[in-house]
């Protein structure tokens, strides 16, 4: 191995310690050295892609680890290369006139249907609309009035205006109104011409992300997405893949430095992705967080009679009597989909008999949309509040490294708890309690259940936590 090849690969062996193993696999396994002239150092990499992300995000980390080895390098040139590299060496033609340079990677073919290959900028349409997920037939209650209130401001918004809450996120269960306020949002910010709202599902967004990789259209993809002033991603909780993360965490900075608004949904707060780096979560909870309530009895009233309204403006004979609607409010308790499915139902059941709605008819025809109440989603806080209160600690004795027997039970009760009620992985649950291991969290978990199964207390206590919790 040369000196130059040597210290090349301790270079490598630094920038993977900087920016961790999943950042160097994804975007520096394939850069090589080309070569060291004086101050500067030469490295390409197989795409165009590579190149401009490389040059955008990681610059002075080469540089530094460069420097690291070699104080007196200055400069870092980084090119694309061809795929089948030369026999001559590189180094002896002139960067102006060596005809490789900027060439596409013959180990990347386009691929075969370039005719329908998205563009950064067709990448960028959005997920679909629905007309009728509106602010007019958003109803607002108890659960949702922060959340609409946000949403209405960031609606309201004019170009240029300060920016209040960056990002707005917005939480709740499946249902809830999550994918109605943020379409609202962006119907109302697209109805005057001035602004560009974007409304992109996480999947959307990764398949964007994804297909623009491919045709290496990456930079338009990036470019597109920073020049809109309001960008809306529901369901994040689905957004997925390192390198996609990454893609969003960029987007994310460069849009909220820029001023511009973003407003996110996901079924869970930012604490609770766990798929997410840390630093995307923090960025995620440092504007206005909201969460968005079951729907109350009220709510569902006024969420059926909003349905029922919109019905009637095609079907103008659909009446739905009074105690019908009580009816469904009190009894489908579960979300806004079964809501909307029932007026579904008793549209289709009166048009095809053509008979009224009656209350036995509502009964008959709503049967399988009313089941047990969902079990209450349970968080990870909640569970070291309540145990903390039950052992009469501090939650942050839970978290703290002590280890005198009067914390370290409540801990492992409360670790145990993590595990048995909610989705977090053990990974997780270690680090939302104070940052230990994953195998901390496996011990204190087979150690209770060793100890419910003998000791009777133990076990009537750690009930009547799961009780606490539920309710
Ligand atoms: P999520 O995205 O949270 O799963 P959706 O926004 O898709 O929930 O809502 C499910 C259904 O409930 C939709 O038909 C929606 O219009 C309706 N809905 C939920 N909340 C409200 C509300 N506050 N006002 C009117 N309709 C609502
Ligand atoms: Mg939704």
């Amino acid at each position: 191995m040369t000196l130059e090849q040597e210290r090349w690969s301790r270079v490598k062996g630094r920038l993977r310690s900087t920016v961790g193993e999943d950042v160097y696999t994804s975007w520096f396994a394939r850069m090589d050295l080309e070569g060291v002239h004086d101050e500067s150092v030469k490295l390409s990499v197989p795409t165009r892609f590579l190149k401009s992300w490389i040059q955008s995000h990681y610059a002075e980390r080469v540089l530094s680890c460069w420097q690291a080895e070699m104080p007196e390098v200055h400069r870092i040139d980084l090119t694309v290369r061809t795929a089948v590299r030369p026999v001559a060496a590189v180094k002896e033609v002139p960067p102006a006139l060596d005809p490789r340079r900027e060439t596409r990677s013959v180990a990347e073919p386009r691929p075969a249907l370039t005719m329908q290959a998205p563009t950064g900028h067709d990448t960028l349409n959005g997920s679909p609309l629905d007309p009728r997920l509106t602010f007019a037939s958003f109803v607002v209650g108890r659960s949702n009035t922060l959340a609409h209130a946000a949403a209405r401001q960031v609606a309201d918004g004019r170009r240029g205006d300060p920016v209040m809450f960056n990002p707005l996120y917005i939480h709740a269960g499946v249902g809830l109104g999550k994918t109605h306020l943020l379409q609202a949002v962006t119907w109302a910010g697209n109805s005057g011409t001035e602004r560009k709202v974007l409304y992109l599902t996480a999947e959307k967004f990764m398949y964007g992300f994804v297909a623009a990789l491919k045709t290496q259209t990456a930079l338009a993809f990036k470019e597109a997405l920073r020049g809109i002033d309001v960008l809306v991603i529901d369901d994040l909780q689905f957004l997925q893949g390192k390198s996609t993360q990454a893609e969003f965490c960029h987007t994310l900075n460069a849009l909220i430095d820029a001023g511009r608004q973003v407003v996110i949904a996901a079924d869970r707060p930012p604490s609770d992705l766990e798929s997410l780096d840390d630093r995307v979560r923090s960025r995620l909870a440092g504007g206005l967080v909201v969460e968005m309530g079951s729907l109350g009895e009220e709510l569902r009233l006024g969420i059926l009679r909003s349905r029922v309204a919109a019905a009637r403006a095609h079907h103008a004979r659909f009446e739905v009597p009074e105690d019908v609607l009580g009816y469904l409010a009190h009894s489908i308790t579960h979300n806004g989909r079964d809501l909307e499915g029932a007026i579904n139902r008793l549209l289709a059941h009166s048009k095809l008999n053509n008979q009224p709605v009656t209350l036995e008819m509502a009964e008959r025809e709503v049967r399988d949309l009313i089941r047990p109440q969902e079990p209450k989603r349970i968080k990870i806080e909640d569970i070291q509040r309540v145990v903390a209160r039950q052992y009469s600690v501090s939650r942050s004795d839970l978290l703290s490294s002590r280890r005198t027997a009067n914390v370290v039970r409540p801990r492992q009760v409360a670790m145990y708890l993590a595990k048995t009620l909610t989705l977090r992985s053990l990974p997780e649950i270690g680090r939302r309690f104070g940052g230990r291991d994953h195998t901390t969290v496996l011990h204190a978990v087979r150690k209770i259940e060793a100890l419910v199964s003998k000791d009777t207390a133990l076990s009537e206590e750690v009930e009547s936590l799961k009780r606490q919790l539920q309710e």
